[in-house]
């Protein structure tokens, strides 16, 4: 059992430390029972409270999976965090650069409460496209009242992961305390040293071959694999992100004017949804209508409104326009949209797990790319077709968009993201479409176009991954 692996540890490192378990409850803010359930293998503390023991005991996370032999279960049992994690409610305008470092500043802040000084430096893509991100405000914002100096270095290149921030923490002029965290994608944070064991893992399975065989075995569909590890949970969540999406599409076709940022990008969401067109086709309108939600959550997004990761802010348009559209024109109810919601998720957090969902590492078909997979998916479990039919429009989507590259202008989530946004909403139904037509004699499984753009990700040259130093980016705007 993986439980056992971390609690073995939790005892052998509170004892080492001599240390009773309502010391360490104190010193990582929780209850003794609590502490007694990690250690009975009874829960798994969360990334927040591993990361507060690590500290504790002075030690890297990675010290909770340190023998071999615990190595290698780690290994096997290698499976997916919990769907809450992928749709993350939030503002936006960036998964990578606001959600990302709030959060580690959220944490280092609670662990440094005594400090009177912070500095942080951001390196990489965080760096390169911070400003036009805002990264650098939500750091100082969510470090506040306690002033917080942010520095660009725009030069440093042998790091580990494209989206890298230092945290420091100073006393009385002295440093007591740092910190290198990553961003890793829709809003996610690993520290360094410790890339194994951030947020808890509940699916132990991770490829889609045998998630499908498994639902194939149980004759379930895609969703009720999720329902089954997550339980009854899951679907309060997917209601307050189906809620959050429905409010960001309403807000946006409502809203007008400038986005902020200095590109002088007008917000378009309410002129597409209010221009019919006389005599308009049926497929016409469809496009604009499904055009005009994406526009409008993206540019909510732009805006840092309320949105959610789908399966990040870069990307958070398409999910909610397709199945907006869909509830309109076929009265699905919010039920079966919820189900919907779960099996894009296990699809987004596939492509999360084998691969990226972040600009900075795998370029743009990671992003929006992974959207409309997810979108496809949405509507293949909406319009009821089996899980090989699923796959398929799911790898139809992920096919298409490999090779994407990231080069937003001036950093900014705006050109080209929100009309991509959109063209990946249509292209979501382009491929659903195409699957429900055609049998089943394709050549590419949908693990195996995941890897694909892992490896074209890694392949895709630095300038085209979200540092703004090529293609569209370098235009003269
Ligand atoms: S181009 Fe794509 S990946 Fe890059 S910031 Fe825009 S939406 Fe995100």
């Amino acid at each position: 059992m993986l439980n056992d692996v971390y609690s073995k540890k939790i005892t052998e490192l509170r004892e080492k430390n001599n240390m009773s378990m309502s010391g360490l409850a104190d010193r990582v803010n929780t209850d003794e029972q609590t502490v007694l359930s990690w250690e009975n293998g009874e829960s798994v503390p969360s990334a927040e409270s591993f990361y507060k023991m690590a500290k504790v005991f002075s030690v890297s996370m990675d010290i909770f999976f340190e023998s071999e032999e615990e190595k290698k279960t780690v290994e096997k049992l290698q499976g997916m965090e919990s769907l809450n994690q992928l749709y993350r409610i939030g503002c936006g305008p960036s998964s990578s650069h606001t959600m990302g470092p709030e959060k580690a500043c959220i944490l280092f802040k609670e662990k440094n409460s005594d400090a009177d000084n912070f500095k942080a430096i951001l390196y990489g893509s965080l760096a390169k496209t911070g400003k036009g991100h805002c990264t650098d405000s939500v750091i100082i914002n969510t470090l506040a009242p306690i002033p917080c100096e942010v520095e660009f270095d725009y030069l440093k290149n042998d790091i580990e992961h494209p989206n890298t921030m230092d945290l420091y923490a100073f006393k009385d002029g002295e440093q007591t305390d740092f910190i290198r965290v990553f961003s890793v994608g829709g809003g996610r944070i690993e520290f360094e040293g410790s890339k194994s064991a951030t947020e808890p893992i509940v699916y132990n399975l991770s490829t889609f071959k045998d998630i499908k065989a498994y639902c194939k075995e149980k004759k379930y569909r895609l969703w009720q694999y999720v329902d089954e590890v997550e339980g009854e949970y899951i679907w309060d969540y997917l209601a307050t992100v189906w809620k959050t999406m429905k409010e960001a599409v309403e807000r946006g076709i409502e809203d007008e004017g400038i986005l902020p940022g200095g590109l002088e990008v007008q917000k378009k969401a309410k002129y597409l949804y209010n221009m019919e067109h006389i005599g308009e086709s049926a497929e016409t309108r469809e496009n604009r209508e499904v055009c005009s939600y994406a526009f409008a959550v993206s540019e909510q997004n732009a805006s840092g409104n309320r949105i959610v990761t789908a399966p990040t802010c870069g990307a958070s348009g398409v999910v909610p326009a397709v199945l907006y559209y869909m509830q309109h024109k076929h009265g699905f109810t919010d039920e079966k949209i919820l189900k919907a919601l779960a099996t894009a998720g296990l699809i987004g957090n596939l492509v999360k797990t084998n691969a990226s969902i972040s600009g900075a590492e795998c370029g743009c078909q990671a992003e929006v790319g992974t959207a409309c997979a997810m979108a496809a998916t949405a509507l293949g479990e909406l319009f009821g077709l089996k899980r090989g039919k699923i796959e398929y429009a799911a790898e139809i989507a992920i096919e298409h968009h490999l090779g994407l590259t990231c080069d937003p202008i001036c950093g900014l989530v705006q050109i080209p993201c929100i009309e991509r946004n959109a063209v990946a909403a249509m292209r979501a139904i382009n491929a659903v479409n195409l699957a429900s037509f055609l049998s089943e004699t394709r050549k590419i499984s949908l693990d195996n176009v995941i890897e694909t753009m892992k490896k074209t990700g890694l392949d895709i040259h630095a300038a085209y991954r979200e540092t703004s130093e090529g293609g569209l980016a370098t235009l003269e705007i």
